[in-house]
């Protein structure tokens, strides 16, 4: 194992343990989804050893982190977070050729994650605890709030450096040292976020980046004894599991998994407002967002006028390599999502009525891309309409009123996030009431959420205390009750 310096973008990558880069002997190409024979780069593959050097390096850095000022922490996160806004178009563009978002989508993402850095920055200064008078005479009470320690942080590639901000900015903004295991396709904008960290003085230990497998690096993540908490964005699937093991190590943890969200459009609605709602929600950043509309609830009356726009709309949408500035939607992550939506369109074309577009596109550059798919003709039981595709396909369900809409919506083991376009205040403060989800939109489009509130959702979507904004500071930090007898 030797030490040494990396570079953005350049070569190899190695992860960040105790303040030192440092190599091991597994490497994995970072491949870019739009052009498969551009190699980003190559990111080293950790291990159970590297989990350990990490855990190694928090523990001794814990206390001084937990101890350190209100300032320091701010100073760090807030010169992060104006770095990442300086250099958003260079990150922007990393993003966009190693996940396959558009350029304007990646510069978005980096300046959303420059947000948060800048958010909680602030947020590290506004810390505050709560002094009562006991019920006893002499006595007072007081409630702080203290960091939980170690946190792992495990990160799906979707959102490849908003969602490392969002974990990562609030945990060392509390005084909690940091484990952070990127997702294996999307390493670049993690090892970005290492880097911005250590050059603007992190100390060391405080933040450890250990890049490499799930079954590896995340597995000796979330069953290390010293690790004490798990935020964790991925599948159902993984999050299920780790659940399990959080469970049985009584580890704190929080999940942000799936959905399949419904989005609502009564006779009523605004087509000029529906239609690019639904677009957006449906298909941009290739249908690839925890919170896209997959499920299109549309009420009989409006029907085929909303079939028809939006068929037409998505029919013009450009699918092209990420980083040519003219395509809207860029081209799926990787082979085996590809394959995954492919076979999805296959069982629409057994369960719907129609299957529109949806096909494999062969474009200039050897890359992962799709035609956006509509399913017509479809309800709520098939398969199409239950589980997550997580690719730019979308279902129609006809229903015959607001009551049919707000069950079909309603009926679903997901709740992350629910829609309605309609033009009654009634109907939306009834679903805004009733819809069972974390977050609703009316009028909007299911995904594109601010930062500085909670994101989270219900059922099989999440579990545990809600991120971003103020609620984050639940999970990041654990609560003290002293009593103090004055004498
Ligand atoms: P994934 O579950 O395959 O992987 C997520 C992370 O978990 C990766 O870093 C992976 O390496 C790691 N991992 C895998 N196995 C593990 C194990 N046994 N132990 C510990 N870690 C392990 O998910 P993905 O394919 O990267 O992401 C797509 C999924 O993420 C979709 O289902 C999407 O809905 C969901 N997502 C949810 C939200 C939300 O906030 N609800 C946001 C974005 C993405």
């Amino acid at each position: 194992m030797t030490k040494h310096e990396t570079l953005s973008g350049l070569g190899k990558h190695d992860n960040l343990i105790g303040g030192q880069w440092v190599s091991f002997d597994s490497y994995s190409d970072n491949i870019n989804p739009s052009d498969t024979n551009d190699v980003i780069g190559s990111y080293s593959y950790g291990d159970a050893g590297s989990v350990e050097m990490a855990v190694e390096a928090a523990r001794a850095a814990q206390e001084s982190w937990a101890d350190s000022t209100p300032q320091a922490r701010h100073d760090l996160l807030d010169a992060v977070g104006n770095s990442l806004a300086a250099r958003r178009e260079e990150f922007g563009r990393l993003l966009a050729r190693e996940e396959g978002k558009t350029l304007a989508e990646g510069i978005g993402e980096t300046m959303r994650a420059s947000q948060v850095f800048k958010f909680f920055a602030g947020e590290a200064l506004r810390q505050s605890g709560d002094l009562q008078p006991s019920v006893r005479p002499g006595i007072d009470v007081e409630v702080t709030r203290e960091p939980v320690g170690i946190v792992g942080l495990i990160t799906p590639w979707n959102f490849p450096i908003a969602i490392p901000a969002w974990k990562i900015a609030p945990a060392l903004a509390y005084g909690n040292c940091v484990i952070l295991k990127p997702a294996d396709l999307t390493p670049g904008c993690a090892h970005v976020i290492a880097q911005l960290l250590h050059e603007h003085g992190c100390p060391a230990g405080v933040f450890n980046l250990v890049m490499g497998r799930g079954s590896t690096v995340g597995e000796a993540i979330v069953t290390h004894p010293e690790i004490a908490a798990i935020s964790f964005t991925g599948s159902v699937g993984t999050g299920n599991y780790i659940a399990e093991v959080c469970g049985k190590l009584k580890k704190k943890v929080q999940l942000e998994m799936g959905g399949k969200n419904p989005m609502v459009v009564l006779d009523d609605a605004d087509l000029s407002v529906a239609v690019p709602a639904c677009l957006n929600g449906t298909f941009f950043s290739t249908g690839q967002r925890c919170t896209a509309s997959s499920r299109l609830i549309v009420q009989e009356g409006i029907h085929d006028a909303f079939v028809t726009e939006l068929t037409k709309q998505m029919r013009a949408l450009k699918v092209g390599d990420a980083l040519d500035p003219e395509t809207q939607i860029g081209p799926v992550v990787d082979a085996r999502q590809l394959q995954s939506n492919l076979e999805y369109i296959e069982i629409a074309r057994s369960e719907a009525s129609e299957v529109i577009g949806g096909q494999r596109l062969e474009l200039d550059t050897p890359g992962f891309y799709q035609a956006p798919a509509l399913f017509l003709g479809t309800d709520n039981t098939m398969r199409i309409n239950r589980e997550e595709i997580f690719g730019p396909c979308g279902s129609v369900l006809k229903v015959a009123d607001f009551d049919e809409a707000l069950a079909v919506a309603n009926d679903t083991e997901f709740g992350l996030s629910a829609g309605i376009c309609t033009g009654s205040l009634k109907l939306a403060r009834a679903f805004r009431r009733r819809a069972e989800a974390g977050m609703v939109m009316v009028n909007l489009p299911t995904a594109g959420v601010d930062y500085h509130v909670p994101f989270g959702g219900r059922k099989g979507s999440s579990y545990g205390a809600r991120e971003q904004g103020r609620y984050a500071v639940e999970f990041y930090t654990t609560v003290k009750t002293s009593y103090v007898f004055a004498g």
